[in-house]
């Protein structure tokens, strides 16, 4: 891009987020329940990833305003799960219109509050609308069951809404995320609390009043979404442990999903749940290299590698292996690190300083554990902010600390292999088991490793592209249940048989 049409354009972006952003920073961000603004006599701050100053104060709930929330949804669900599914299609459809009408104001928020990129933003919003209008249009056969008629008994089974469930979502691309867990339940006819992450909030502030106005608009009641700030520990632990709330949607960390689960077993929670992953990119000899490479940088580098499904491990087949490594050490130094409003910025800053010490101590596990850093493993720009240098470690054996736990930060580690049997190994040689991606030219051989692989999902010459009617979801440590399609209802919605005996049927006589 033109140096000068970029700087108009951060500048433009600048002063369009410093509007939009004014509403956040007048008064302490306040919960909405019931379709009120809430606020807490605690607050938290919420710090901008681009210089750590406060960008604005946060109400900090705990177990009184869960209660409250968690009673309200409770109430709403009575009206929500009756209103017909073609209704609240339309209801979905038009939270879908106020998004996209809404998408420069959200992705310029979700920018600057949790650091990433506006080149990916801008789709994070889109996608959420999307999401909205595929759940729209599954609400009308939702409730839908099965006919097993048999000689006796004509078996029919339907569905239910399970009741208020409460979603709690991570800080990474937290919009999208959000969507992909409300969009469905509502459609199923559940009513919710949702727990945003502490370190990026803002965006569900806007959903949360883009759906109170559409179901208030609709003369609905105003309980049916319900949003409560705060932290896991207090405002979190107590959503889970609530015993109006029947259902827990997680996304976040292996350990957190762990705590959920003992917090929610008092009350027989159903999880589901969306952790870490570690996800291996397998790239053989005879794979088209080109593509390979910008998938494998795609995938690491862009949203920050603050992804799940990054690209965190690059499994490379021996006769390959120093060309395609240098290739990337050569890409990998010209990415861009900047602020994320500018169009031409690949990586922003990380969310938190916290979590910038974190990224960072794995430049010290490479070198302790005797892998090589290729490039960067240190800050970037001034310092100020959580800006890391895009990071790159070579000649690393799987067993190392920066091959088996999720860094969760812009950094690729990159492996040799020697042939299938050791690519398979070495790739399934972790706890999690999200996403694995396999590049071959070898039709067979994609197939072989696509079957051992374990993880939830696997593309094969492709990047992850996802197509919302597929399921998504991971196996071992990366989860518990699947999103998209049909699949996210298995969640949100009870099963009921019923059976109706037919004339000939009649129960074994006894006492005659
Ligand atoms: P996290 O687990 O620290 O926090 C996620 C959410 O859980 C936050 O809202 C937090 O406040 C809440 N929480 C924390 N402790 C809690 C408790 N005891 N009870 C209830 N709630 C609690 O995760 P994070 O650091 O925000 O997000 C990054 C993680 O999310 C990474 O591991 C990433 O892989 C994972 N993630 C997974 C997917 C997926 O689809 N599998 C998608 C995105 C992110």
């Amino acid at each position: 891009m033109n140096k000068l049409l970029a700087d108009d354009e951060l500048t433009g972006n600048l002063l369009k987020a410093a509007q939009y952003l004014k509403r956040f920073r007048s008064s302490p961000v306040a919960h909405r329940i019931a379709g009120e603004a809430v606020p807490s006599s605690e607050t938290f701050d919420n710090l901008d990833p681009n210089d750590n100053s406060v960008l604005c104060k946060v109400a900090s709930g705990g177990v009184a305003e869960i209660d409250r929330a968690a009673r309200a949804a409770e109430e709403a669900f009575q009206v929500w799960k009756a209103v017909p599914g073609e209704k609240r299609r339309g209801l979905l459809h038009k939270i879908a219109d106020t998004i996209e009408a809404r998408a420069e104001e959200i992705a310029l928020v979700e920018s600057v509050d949790s650091g990433q990129a506006i080149r990916y933003m801008s789709k994070a919003a889109l996608r959420g609308a999307e999401n909205f209008r595929f759940y729209a249009d599954k609400a009308p056969g939702a409730s839908d069951g099965l006919s097993m008629p048999t000689e006796t008994h004509l078996n029919y089974t339907v569905r239910h809404p399970i009741g208020p469930v409460g979603v709690i979502t991570p800080w990474n691309t937290p919009f999208m995320l959000s969507t992909w867990k409300i969009a469905p339940a509502l459609a199923a006819g559940c009513t919710i609390v949702h727990k945003p992450a502490e370190w990026s909030p803002l965006s569900a502030v806007i959903l949360s009043e883009i759906m109170s106005e559409v179901f208030e608009g609709a003369g609905l009641p105003k309980g049916i979404v319900n949003l409560v700030h705060g932290f896991g520990e207090s405002a979190g632990k107590a959503l889970t442990e609530h015993p109006s709330i029947k259902a827990i949607a997680f996304v976040g960390e292996s350990v957190t999903g762990s705590h959920i689960m003992a917090q929610g077993a008092p009350t027989l929670k159903r999880v589901h749940f969306e952790l870490g992953g570690k996800n291996p990119v397998i790239v053989f000899d005879d794979a088209d290299l080109d593509r390979a490479r910008d998938a494998v940088l795609f995938m690491i580098y862009s949203l920050n590698g603050q992804r799940c499904t990054s690209s965190s491990r690059a499994l490379v087949q021996r006769s390959i292996y120093d060309k395609f490594a240098e290739e990337l050490k050569a890409r990998v130094e010209k990415i861009r690190v900047g602020h994320p409003l500018d169009p031409a910025t690949e990586i922003g800053p990380l969310i938190h300083a916290r979590h910038v010490e974190k990224v960072l101590s794995y430049a010290e596990h490479a070198r302790n554990d005797g892998a090589e850093i290729a490039t960067g493993g240190t800050r970037a720009l001034d310092g100020k902010g959580n800006f890391v240098c895009p990071t790159l470690f070579t000649g690393a054996a799987n067993s190392m600390r920066i091959a088996q736990e999720e860094i969760f930060g812009p950094v690729l580690t990159v492996i040799p292999f020697e042939d299938e049997a050791d690519a398979l190994r070495i790739a399934n040689d972790v706890r999690y088991g999200l996403a694995a991606y396999i590049w071959t030219r070898d039709v067979g051989r994609a197939h072989r490793i696509a079957q051992g692989v374990e993880a939830g999902m696997v593309w094969v010459n492709s990047e992850n592209v996802r197509h919302l009617p597929t399921p998504f979801g991971g196996v071992k440590a990366s989860g518990i249940g699947r999103d998209g399609g049909d699949y996210a209802f298995e969640i949100y919605m009870e099963q009921k048989n019923i059976a109706i005996g037919l004339d000939k049927h009649r129960a074994p006589k006894i006492g005659v």
